[in-house]
């Protein structure tokens, strides 16, 4: 199914093709068995996080496996030190100029 996630680079969503089948965004039993949107596999919602870059149209992350959800923080990471390294950049040429 298509998903939309968000790039942190070009700053919005890119829709890609998951594997998931049946993931979820809530579950009042956490004993149900419900797909990562990233990887597709199955696993007790309980067990699942909220996915922080697979959103629905209203913004709502879906639920991802523990694995996923590690290397979306990481990715977000990286991205945010990429992101202040650029203005640190930014603020040592605006230095050199002055
Ligand atoms: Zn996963």
């Amino acid at each position: 199914m298509k998903l939309s996630k968000w790039n942190y680079k070009k700053h919005e969503y890119e829709e890609f093709d998951s594997h998931a089948v049946n993931p979820s965004m809530y579950e009042a039993d956490l004993d149900k068995v419900k797909d990562c949107a990233n990887c597709g596999k199955s696993f007790k919602f309980g067990d699942m996080y909220t996915s922080r870059v697979i959103h629905n149209e209203m913004g709502l992350g879906w639920g991802v496996c523990s694995s996923c959800y590690e290397i979306e923080s990481n990715t977000e990471e990286l991205a945010n030190e990429e992101l202040v390294n650029s203005w640190k950049l930014q603020d040592e040429n605006k230095n050199d100029r002055s």
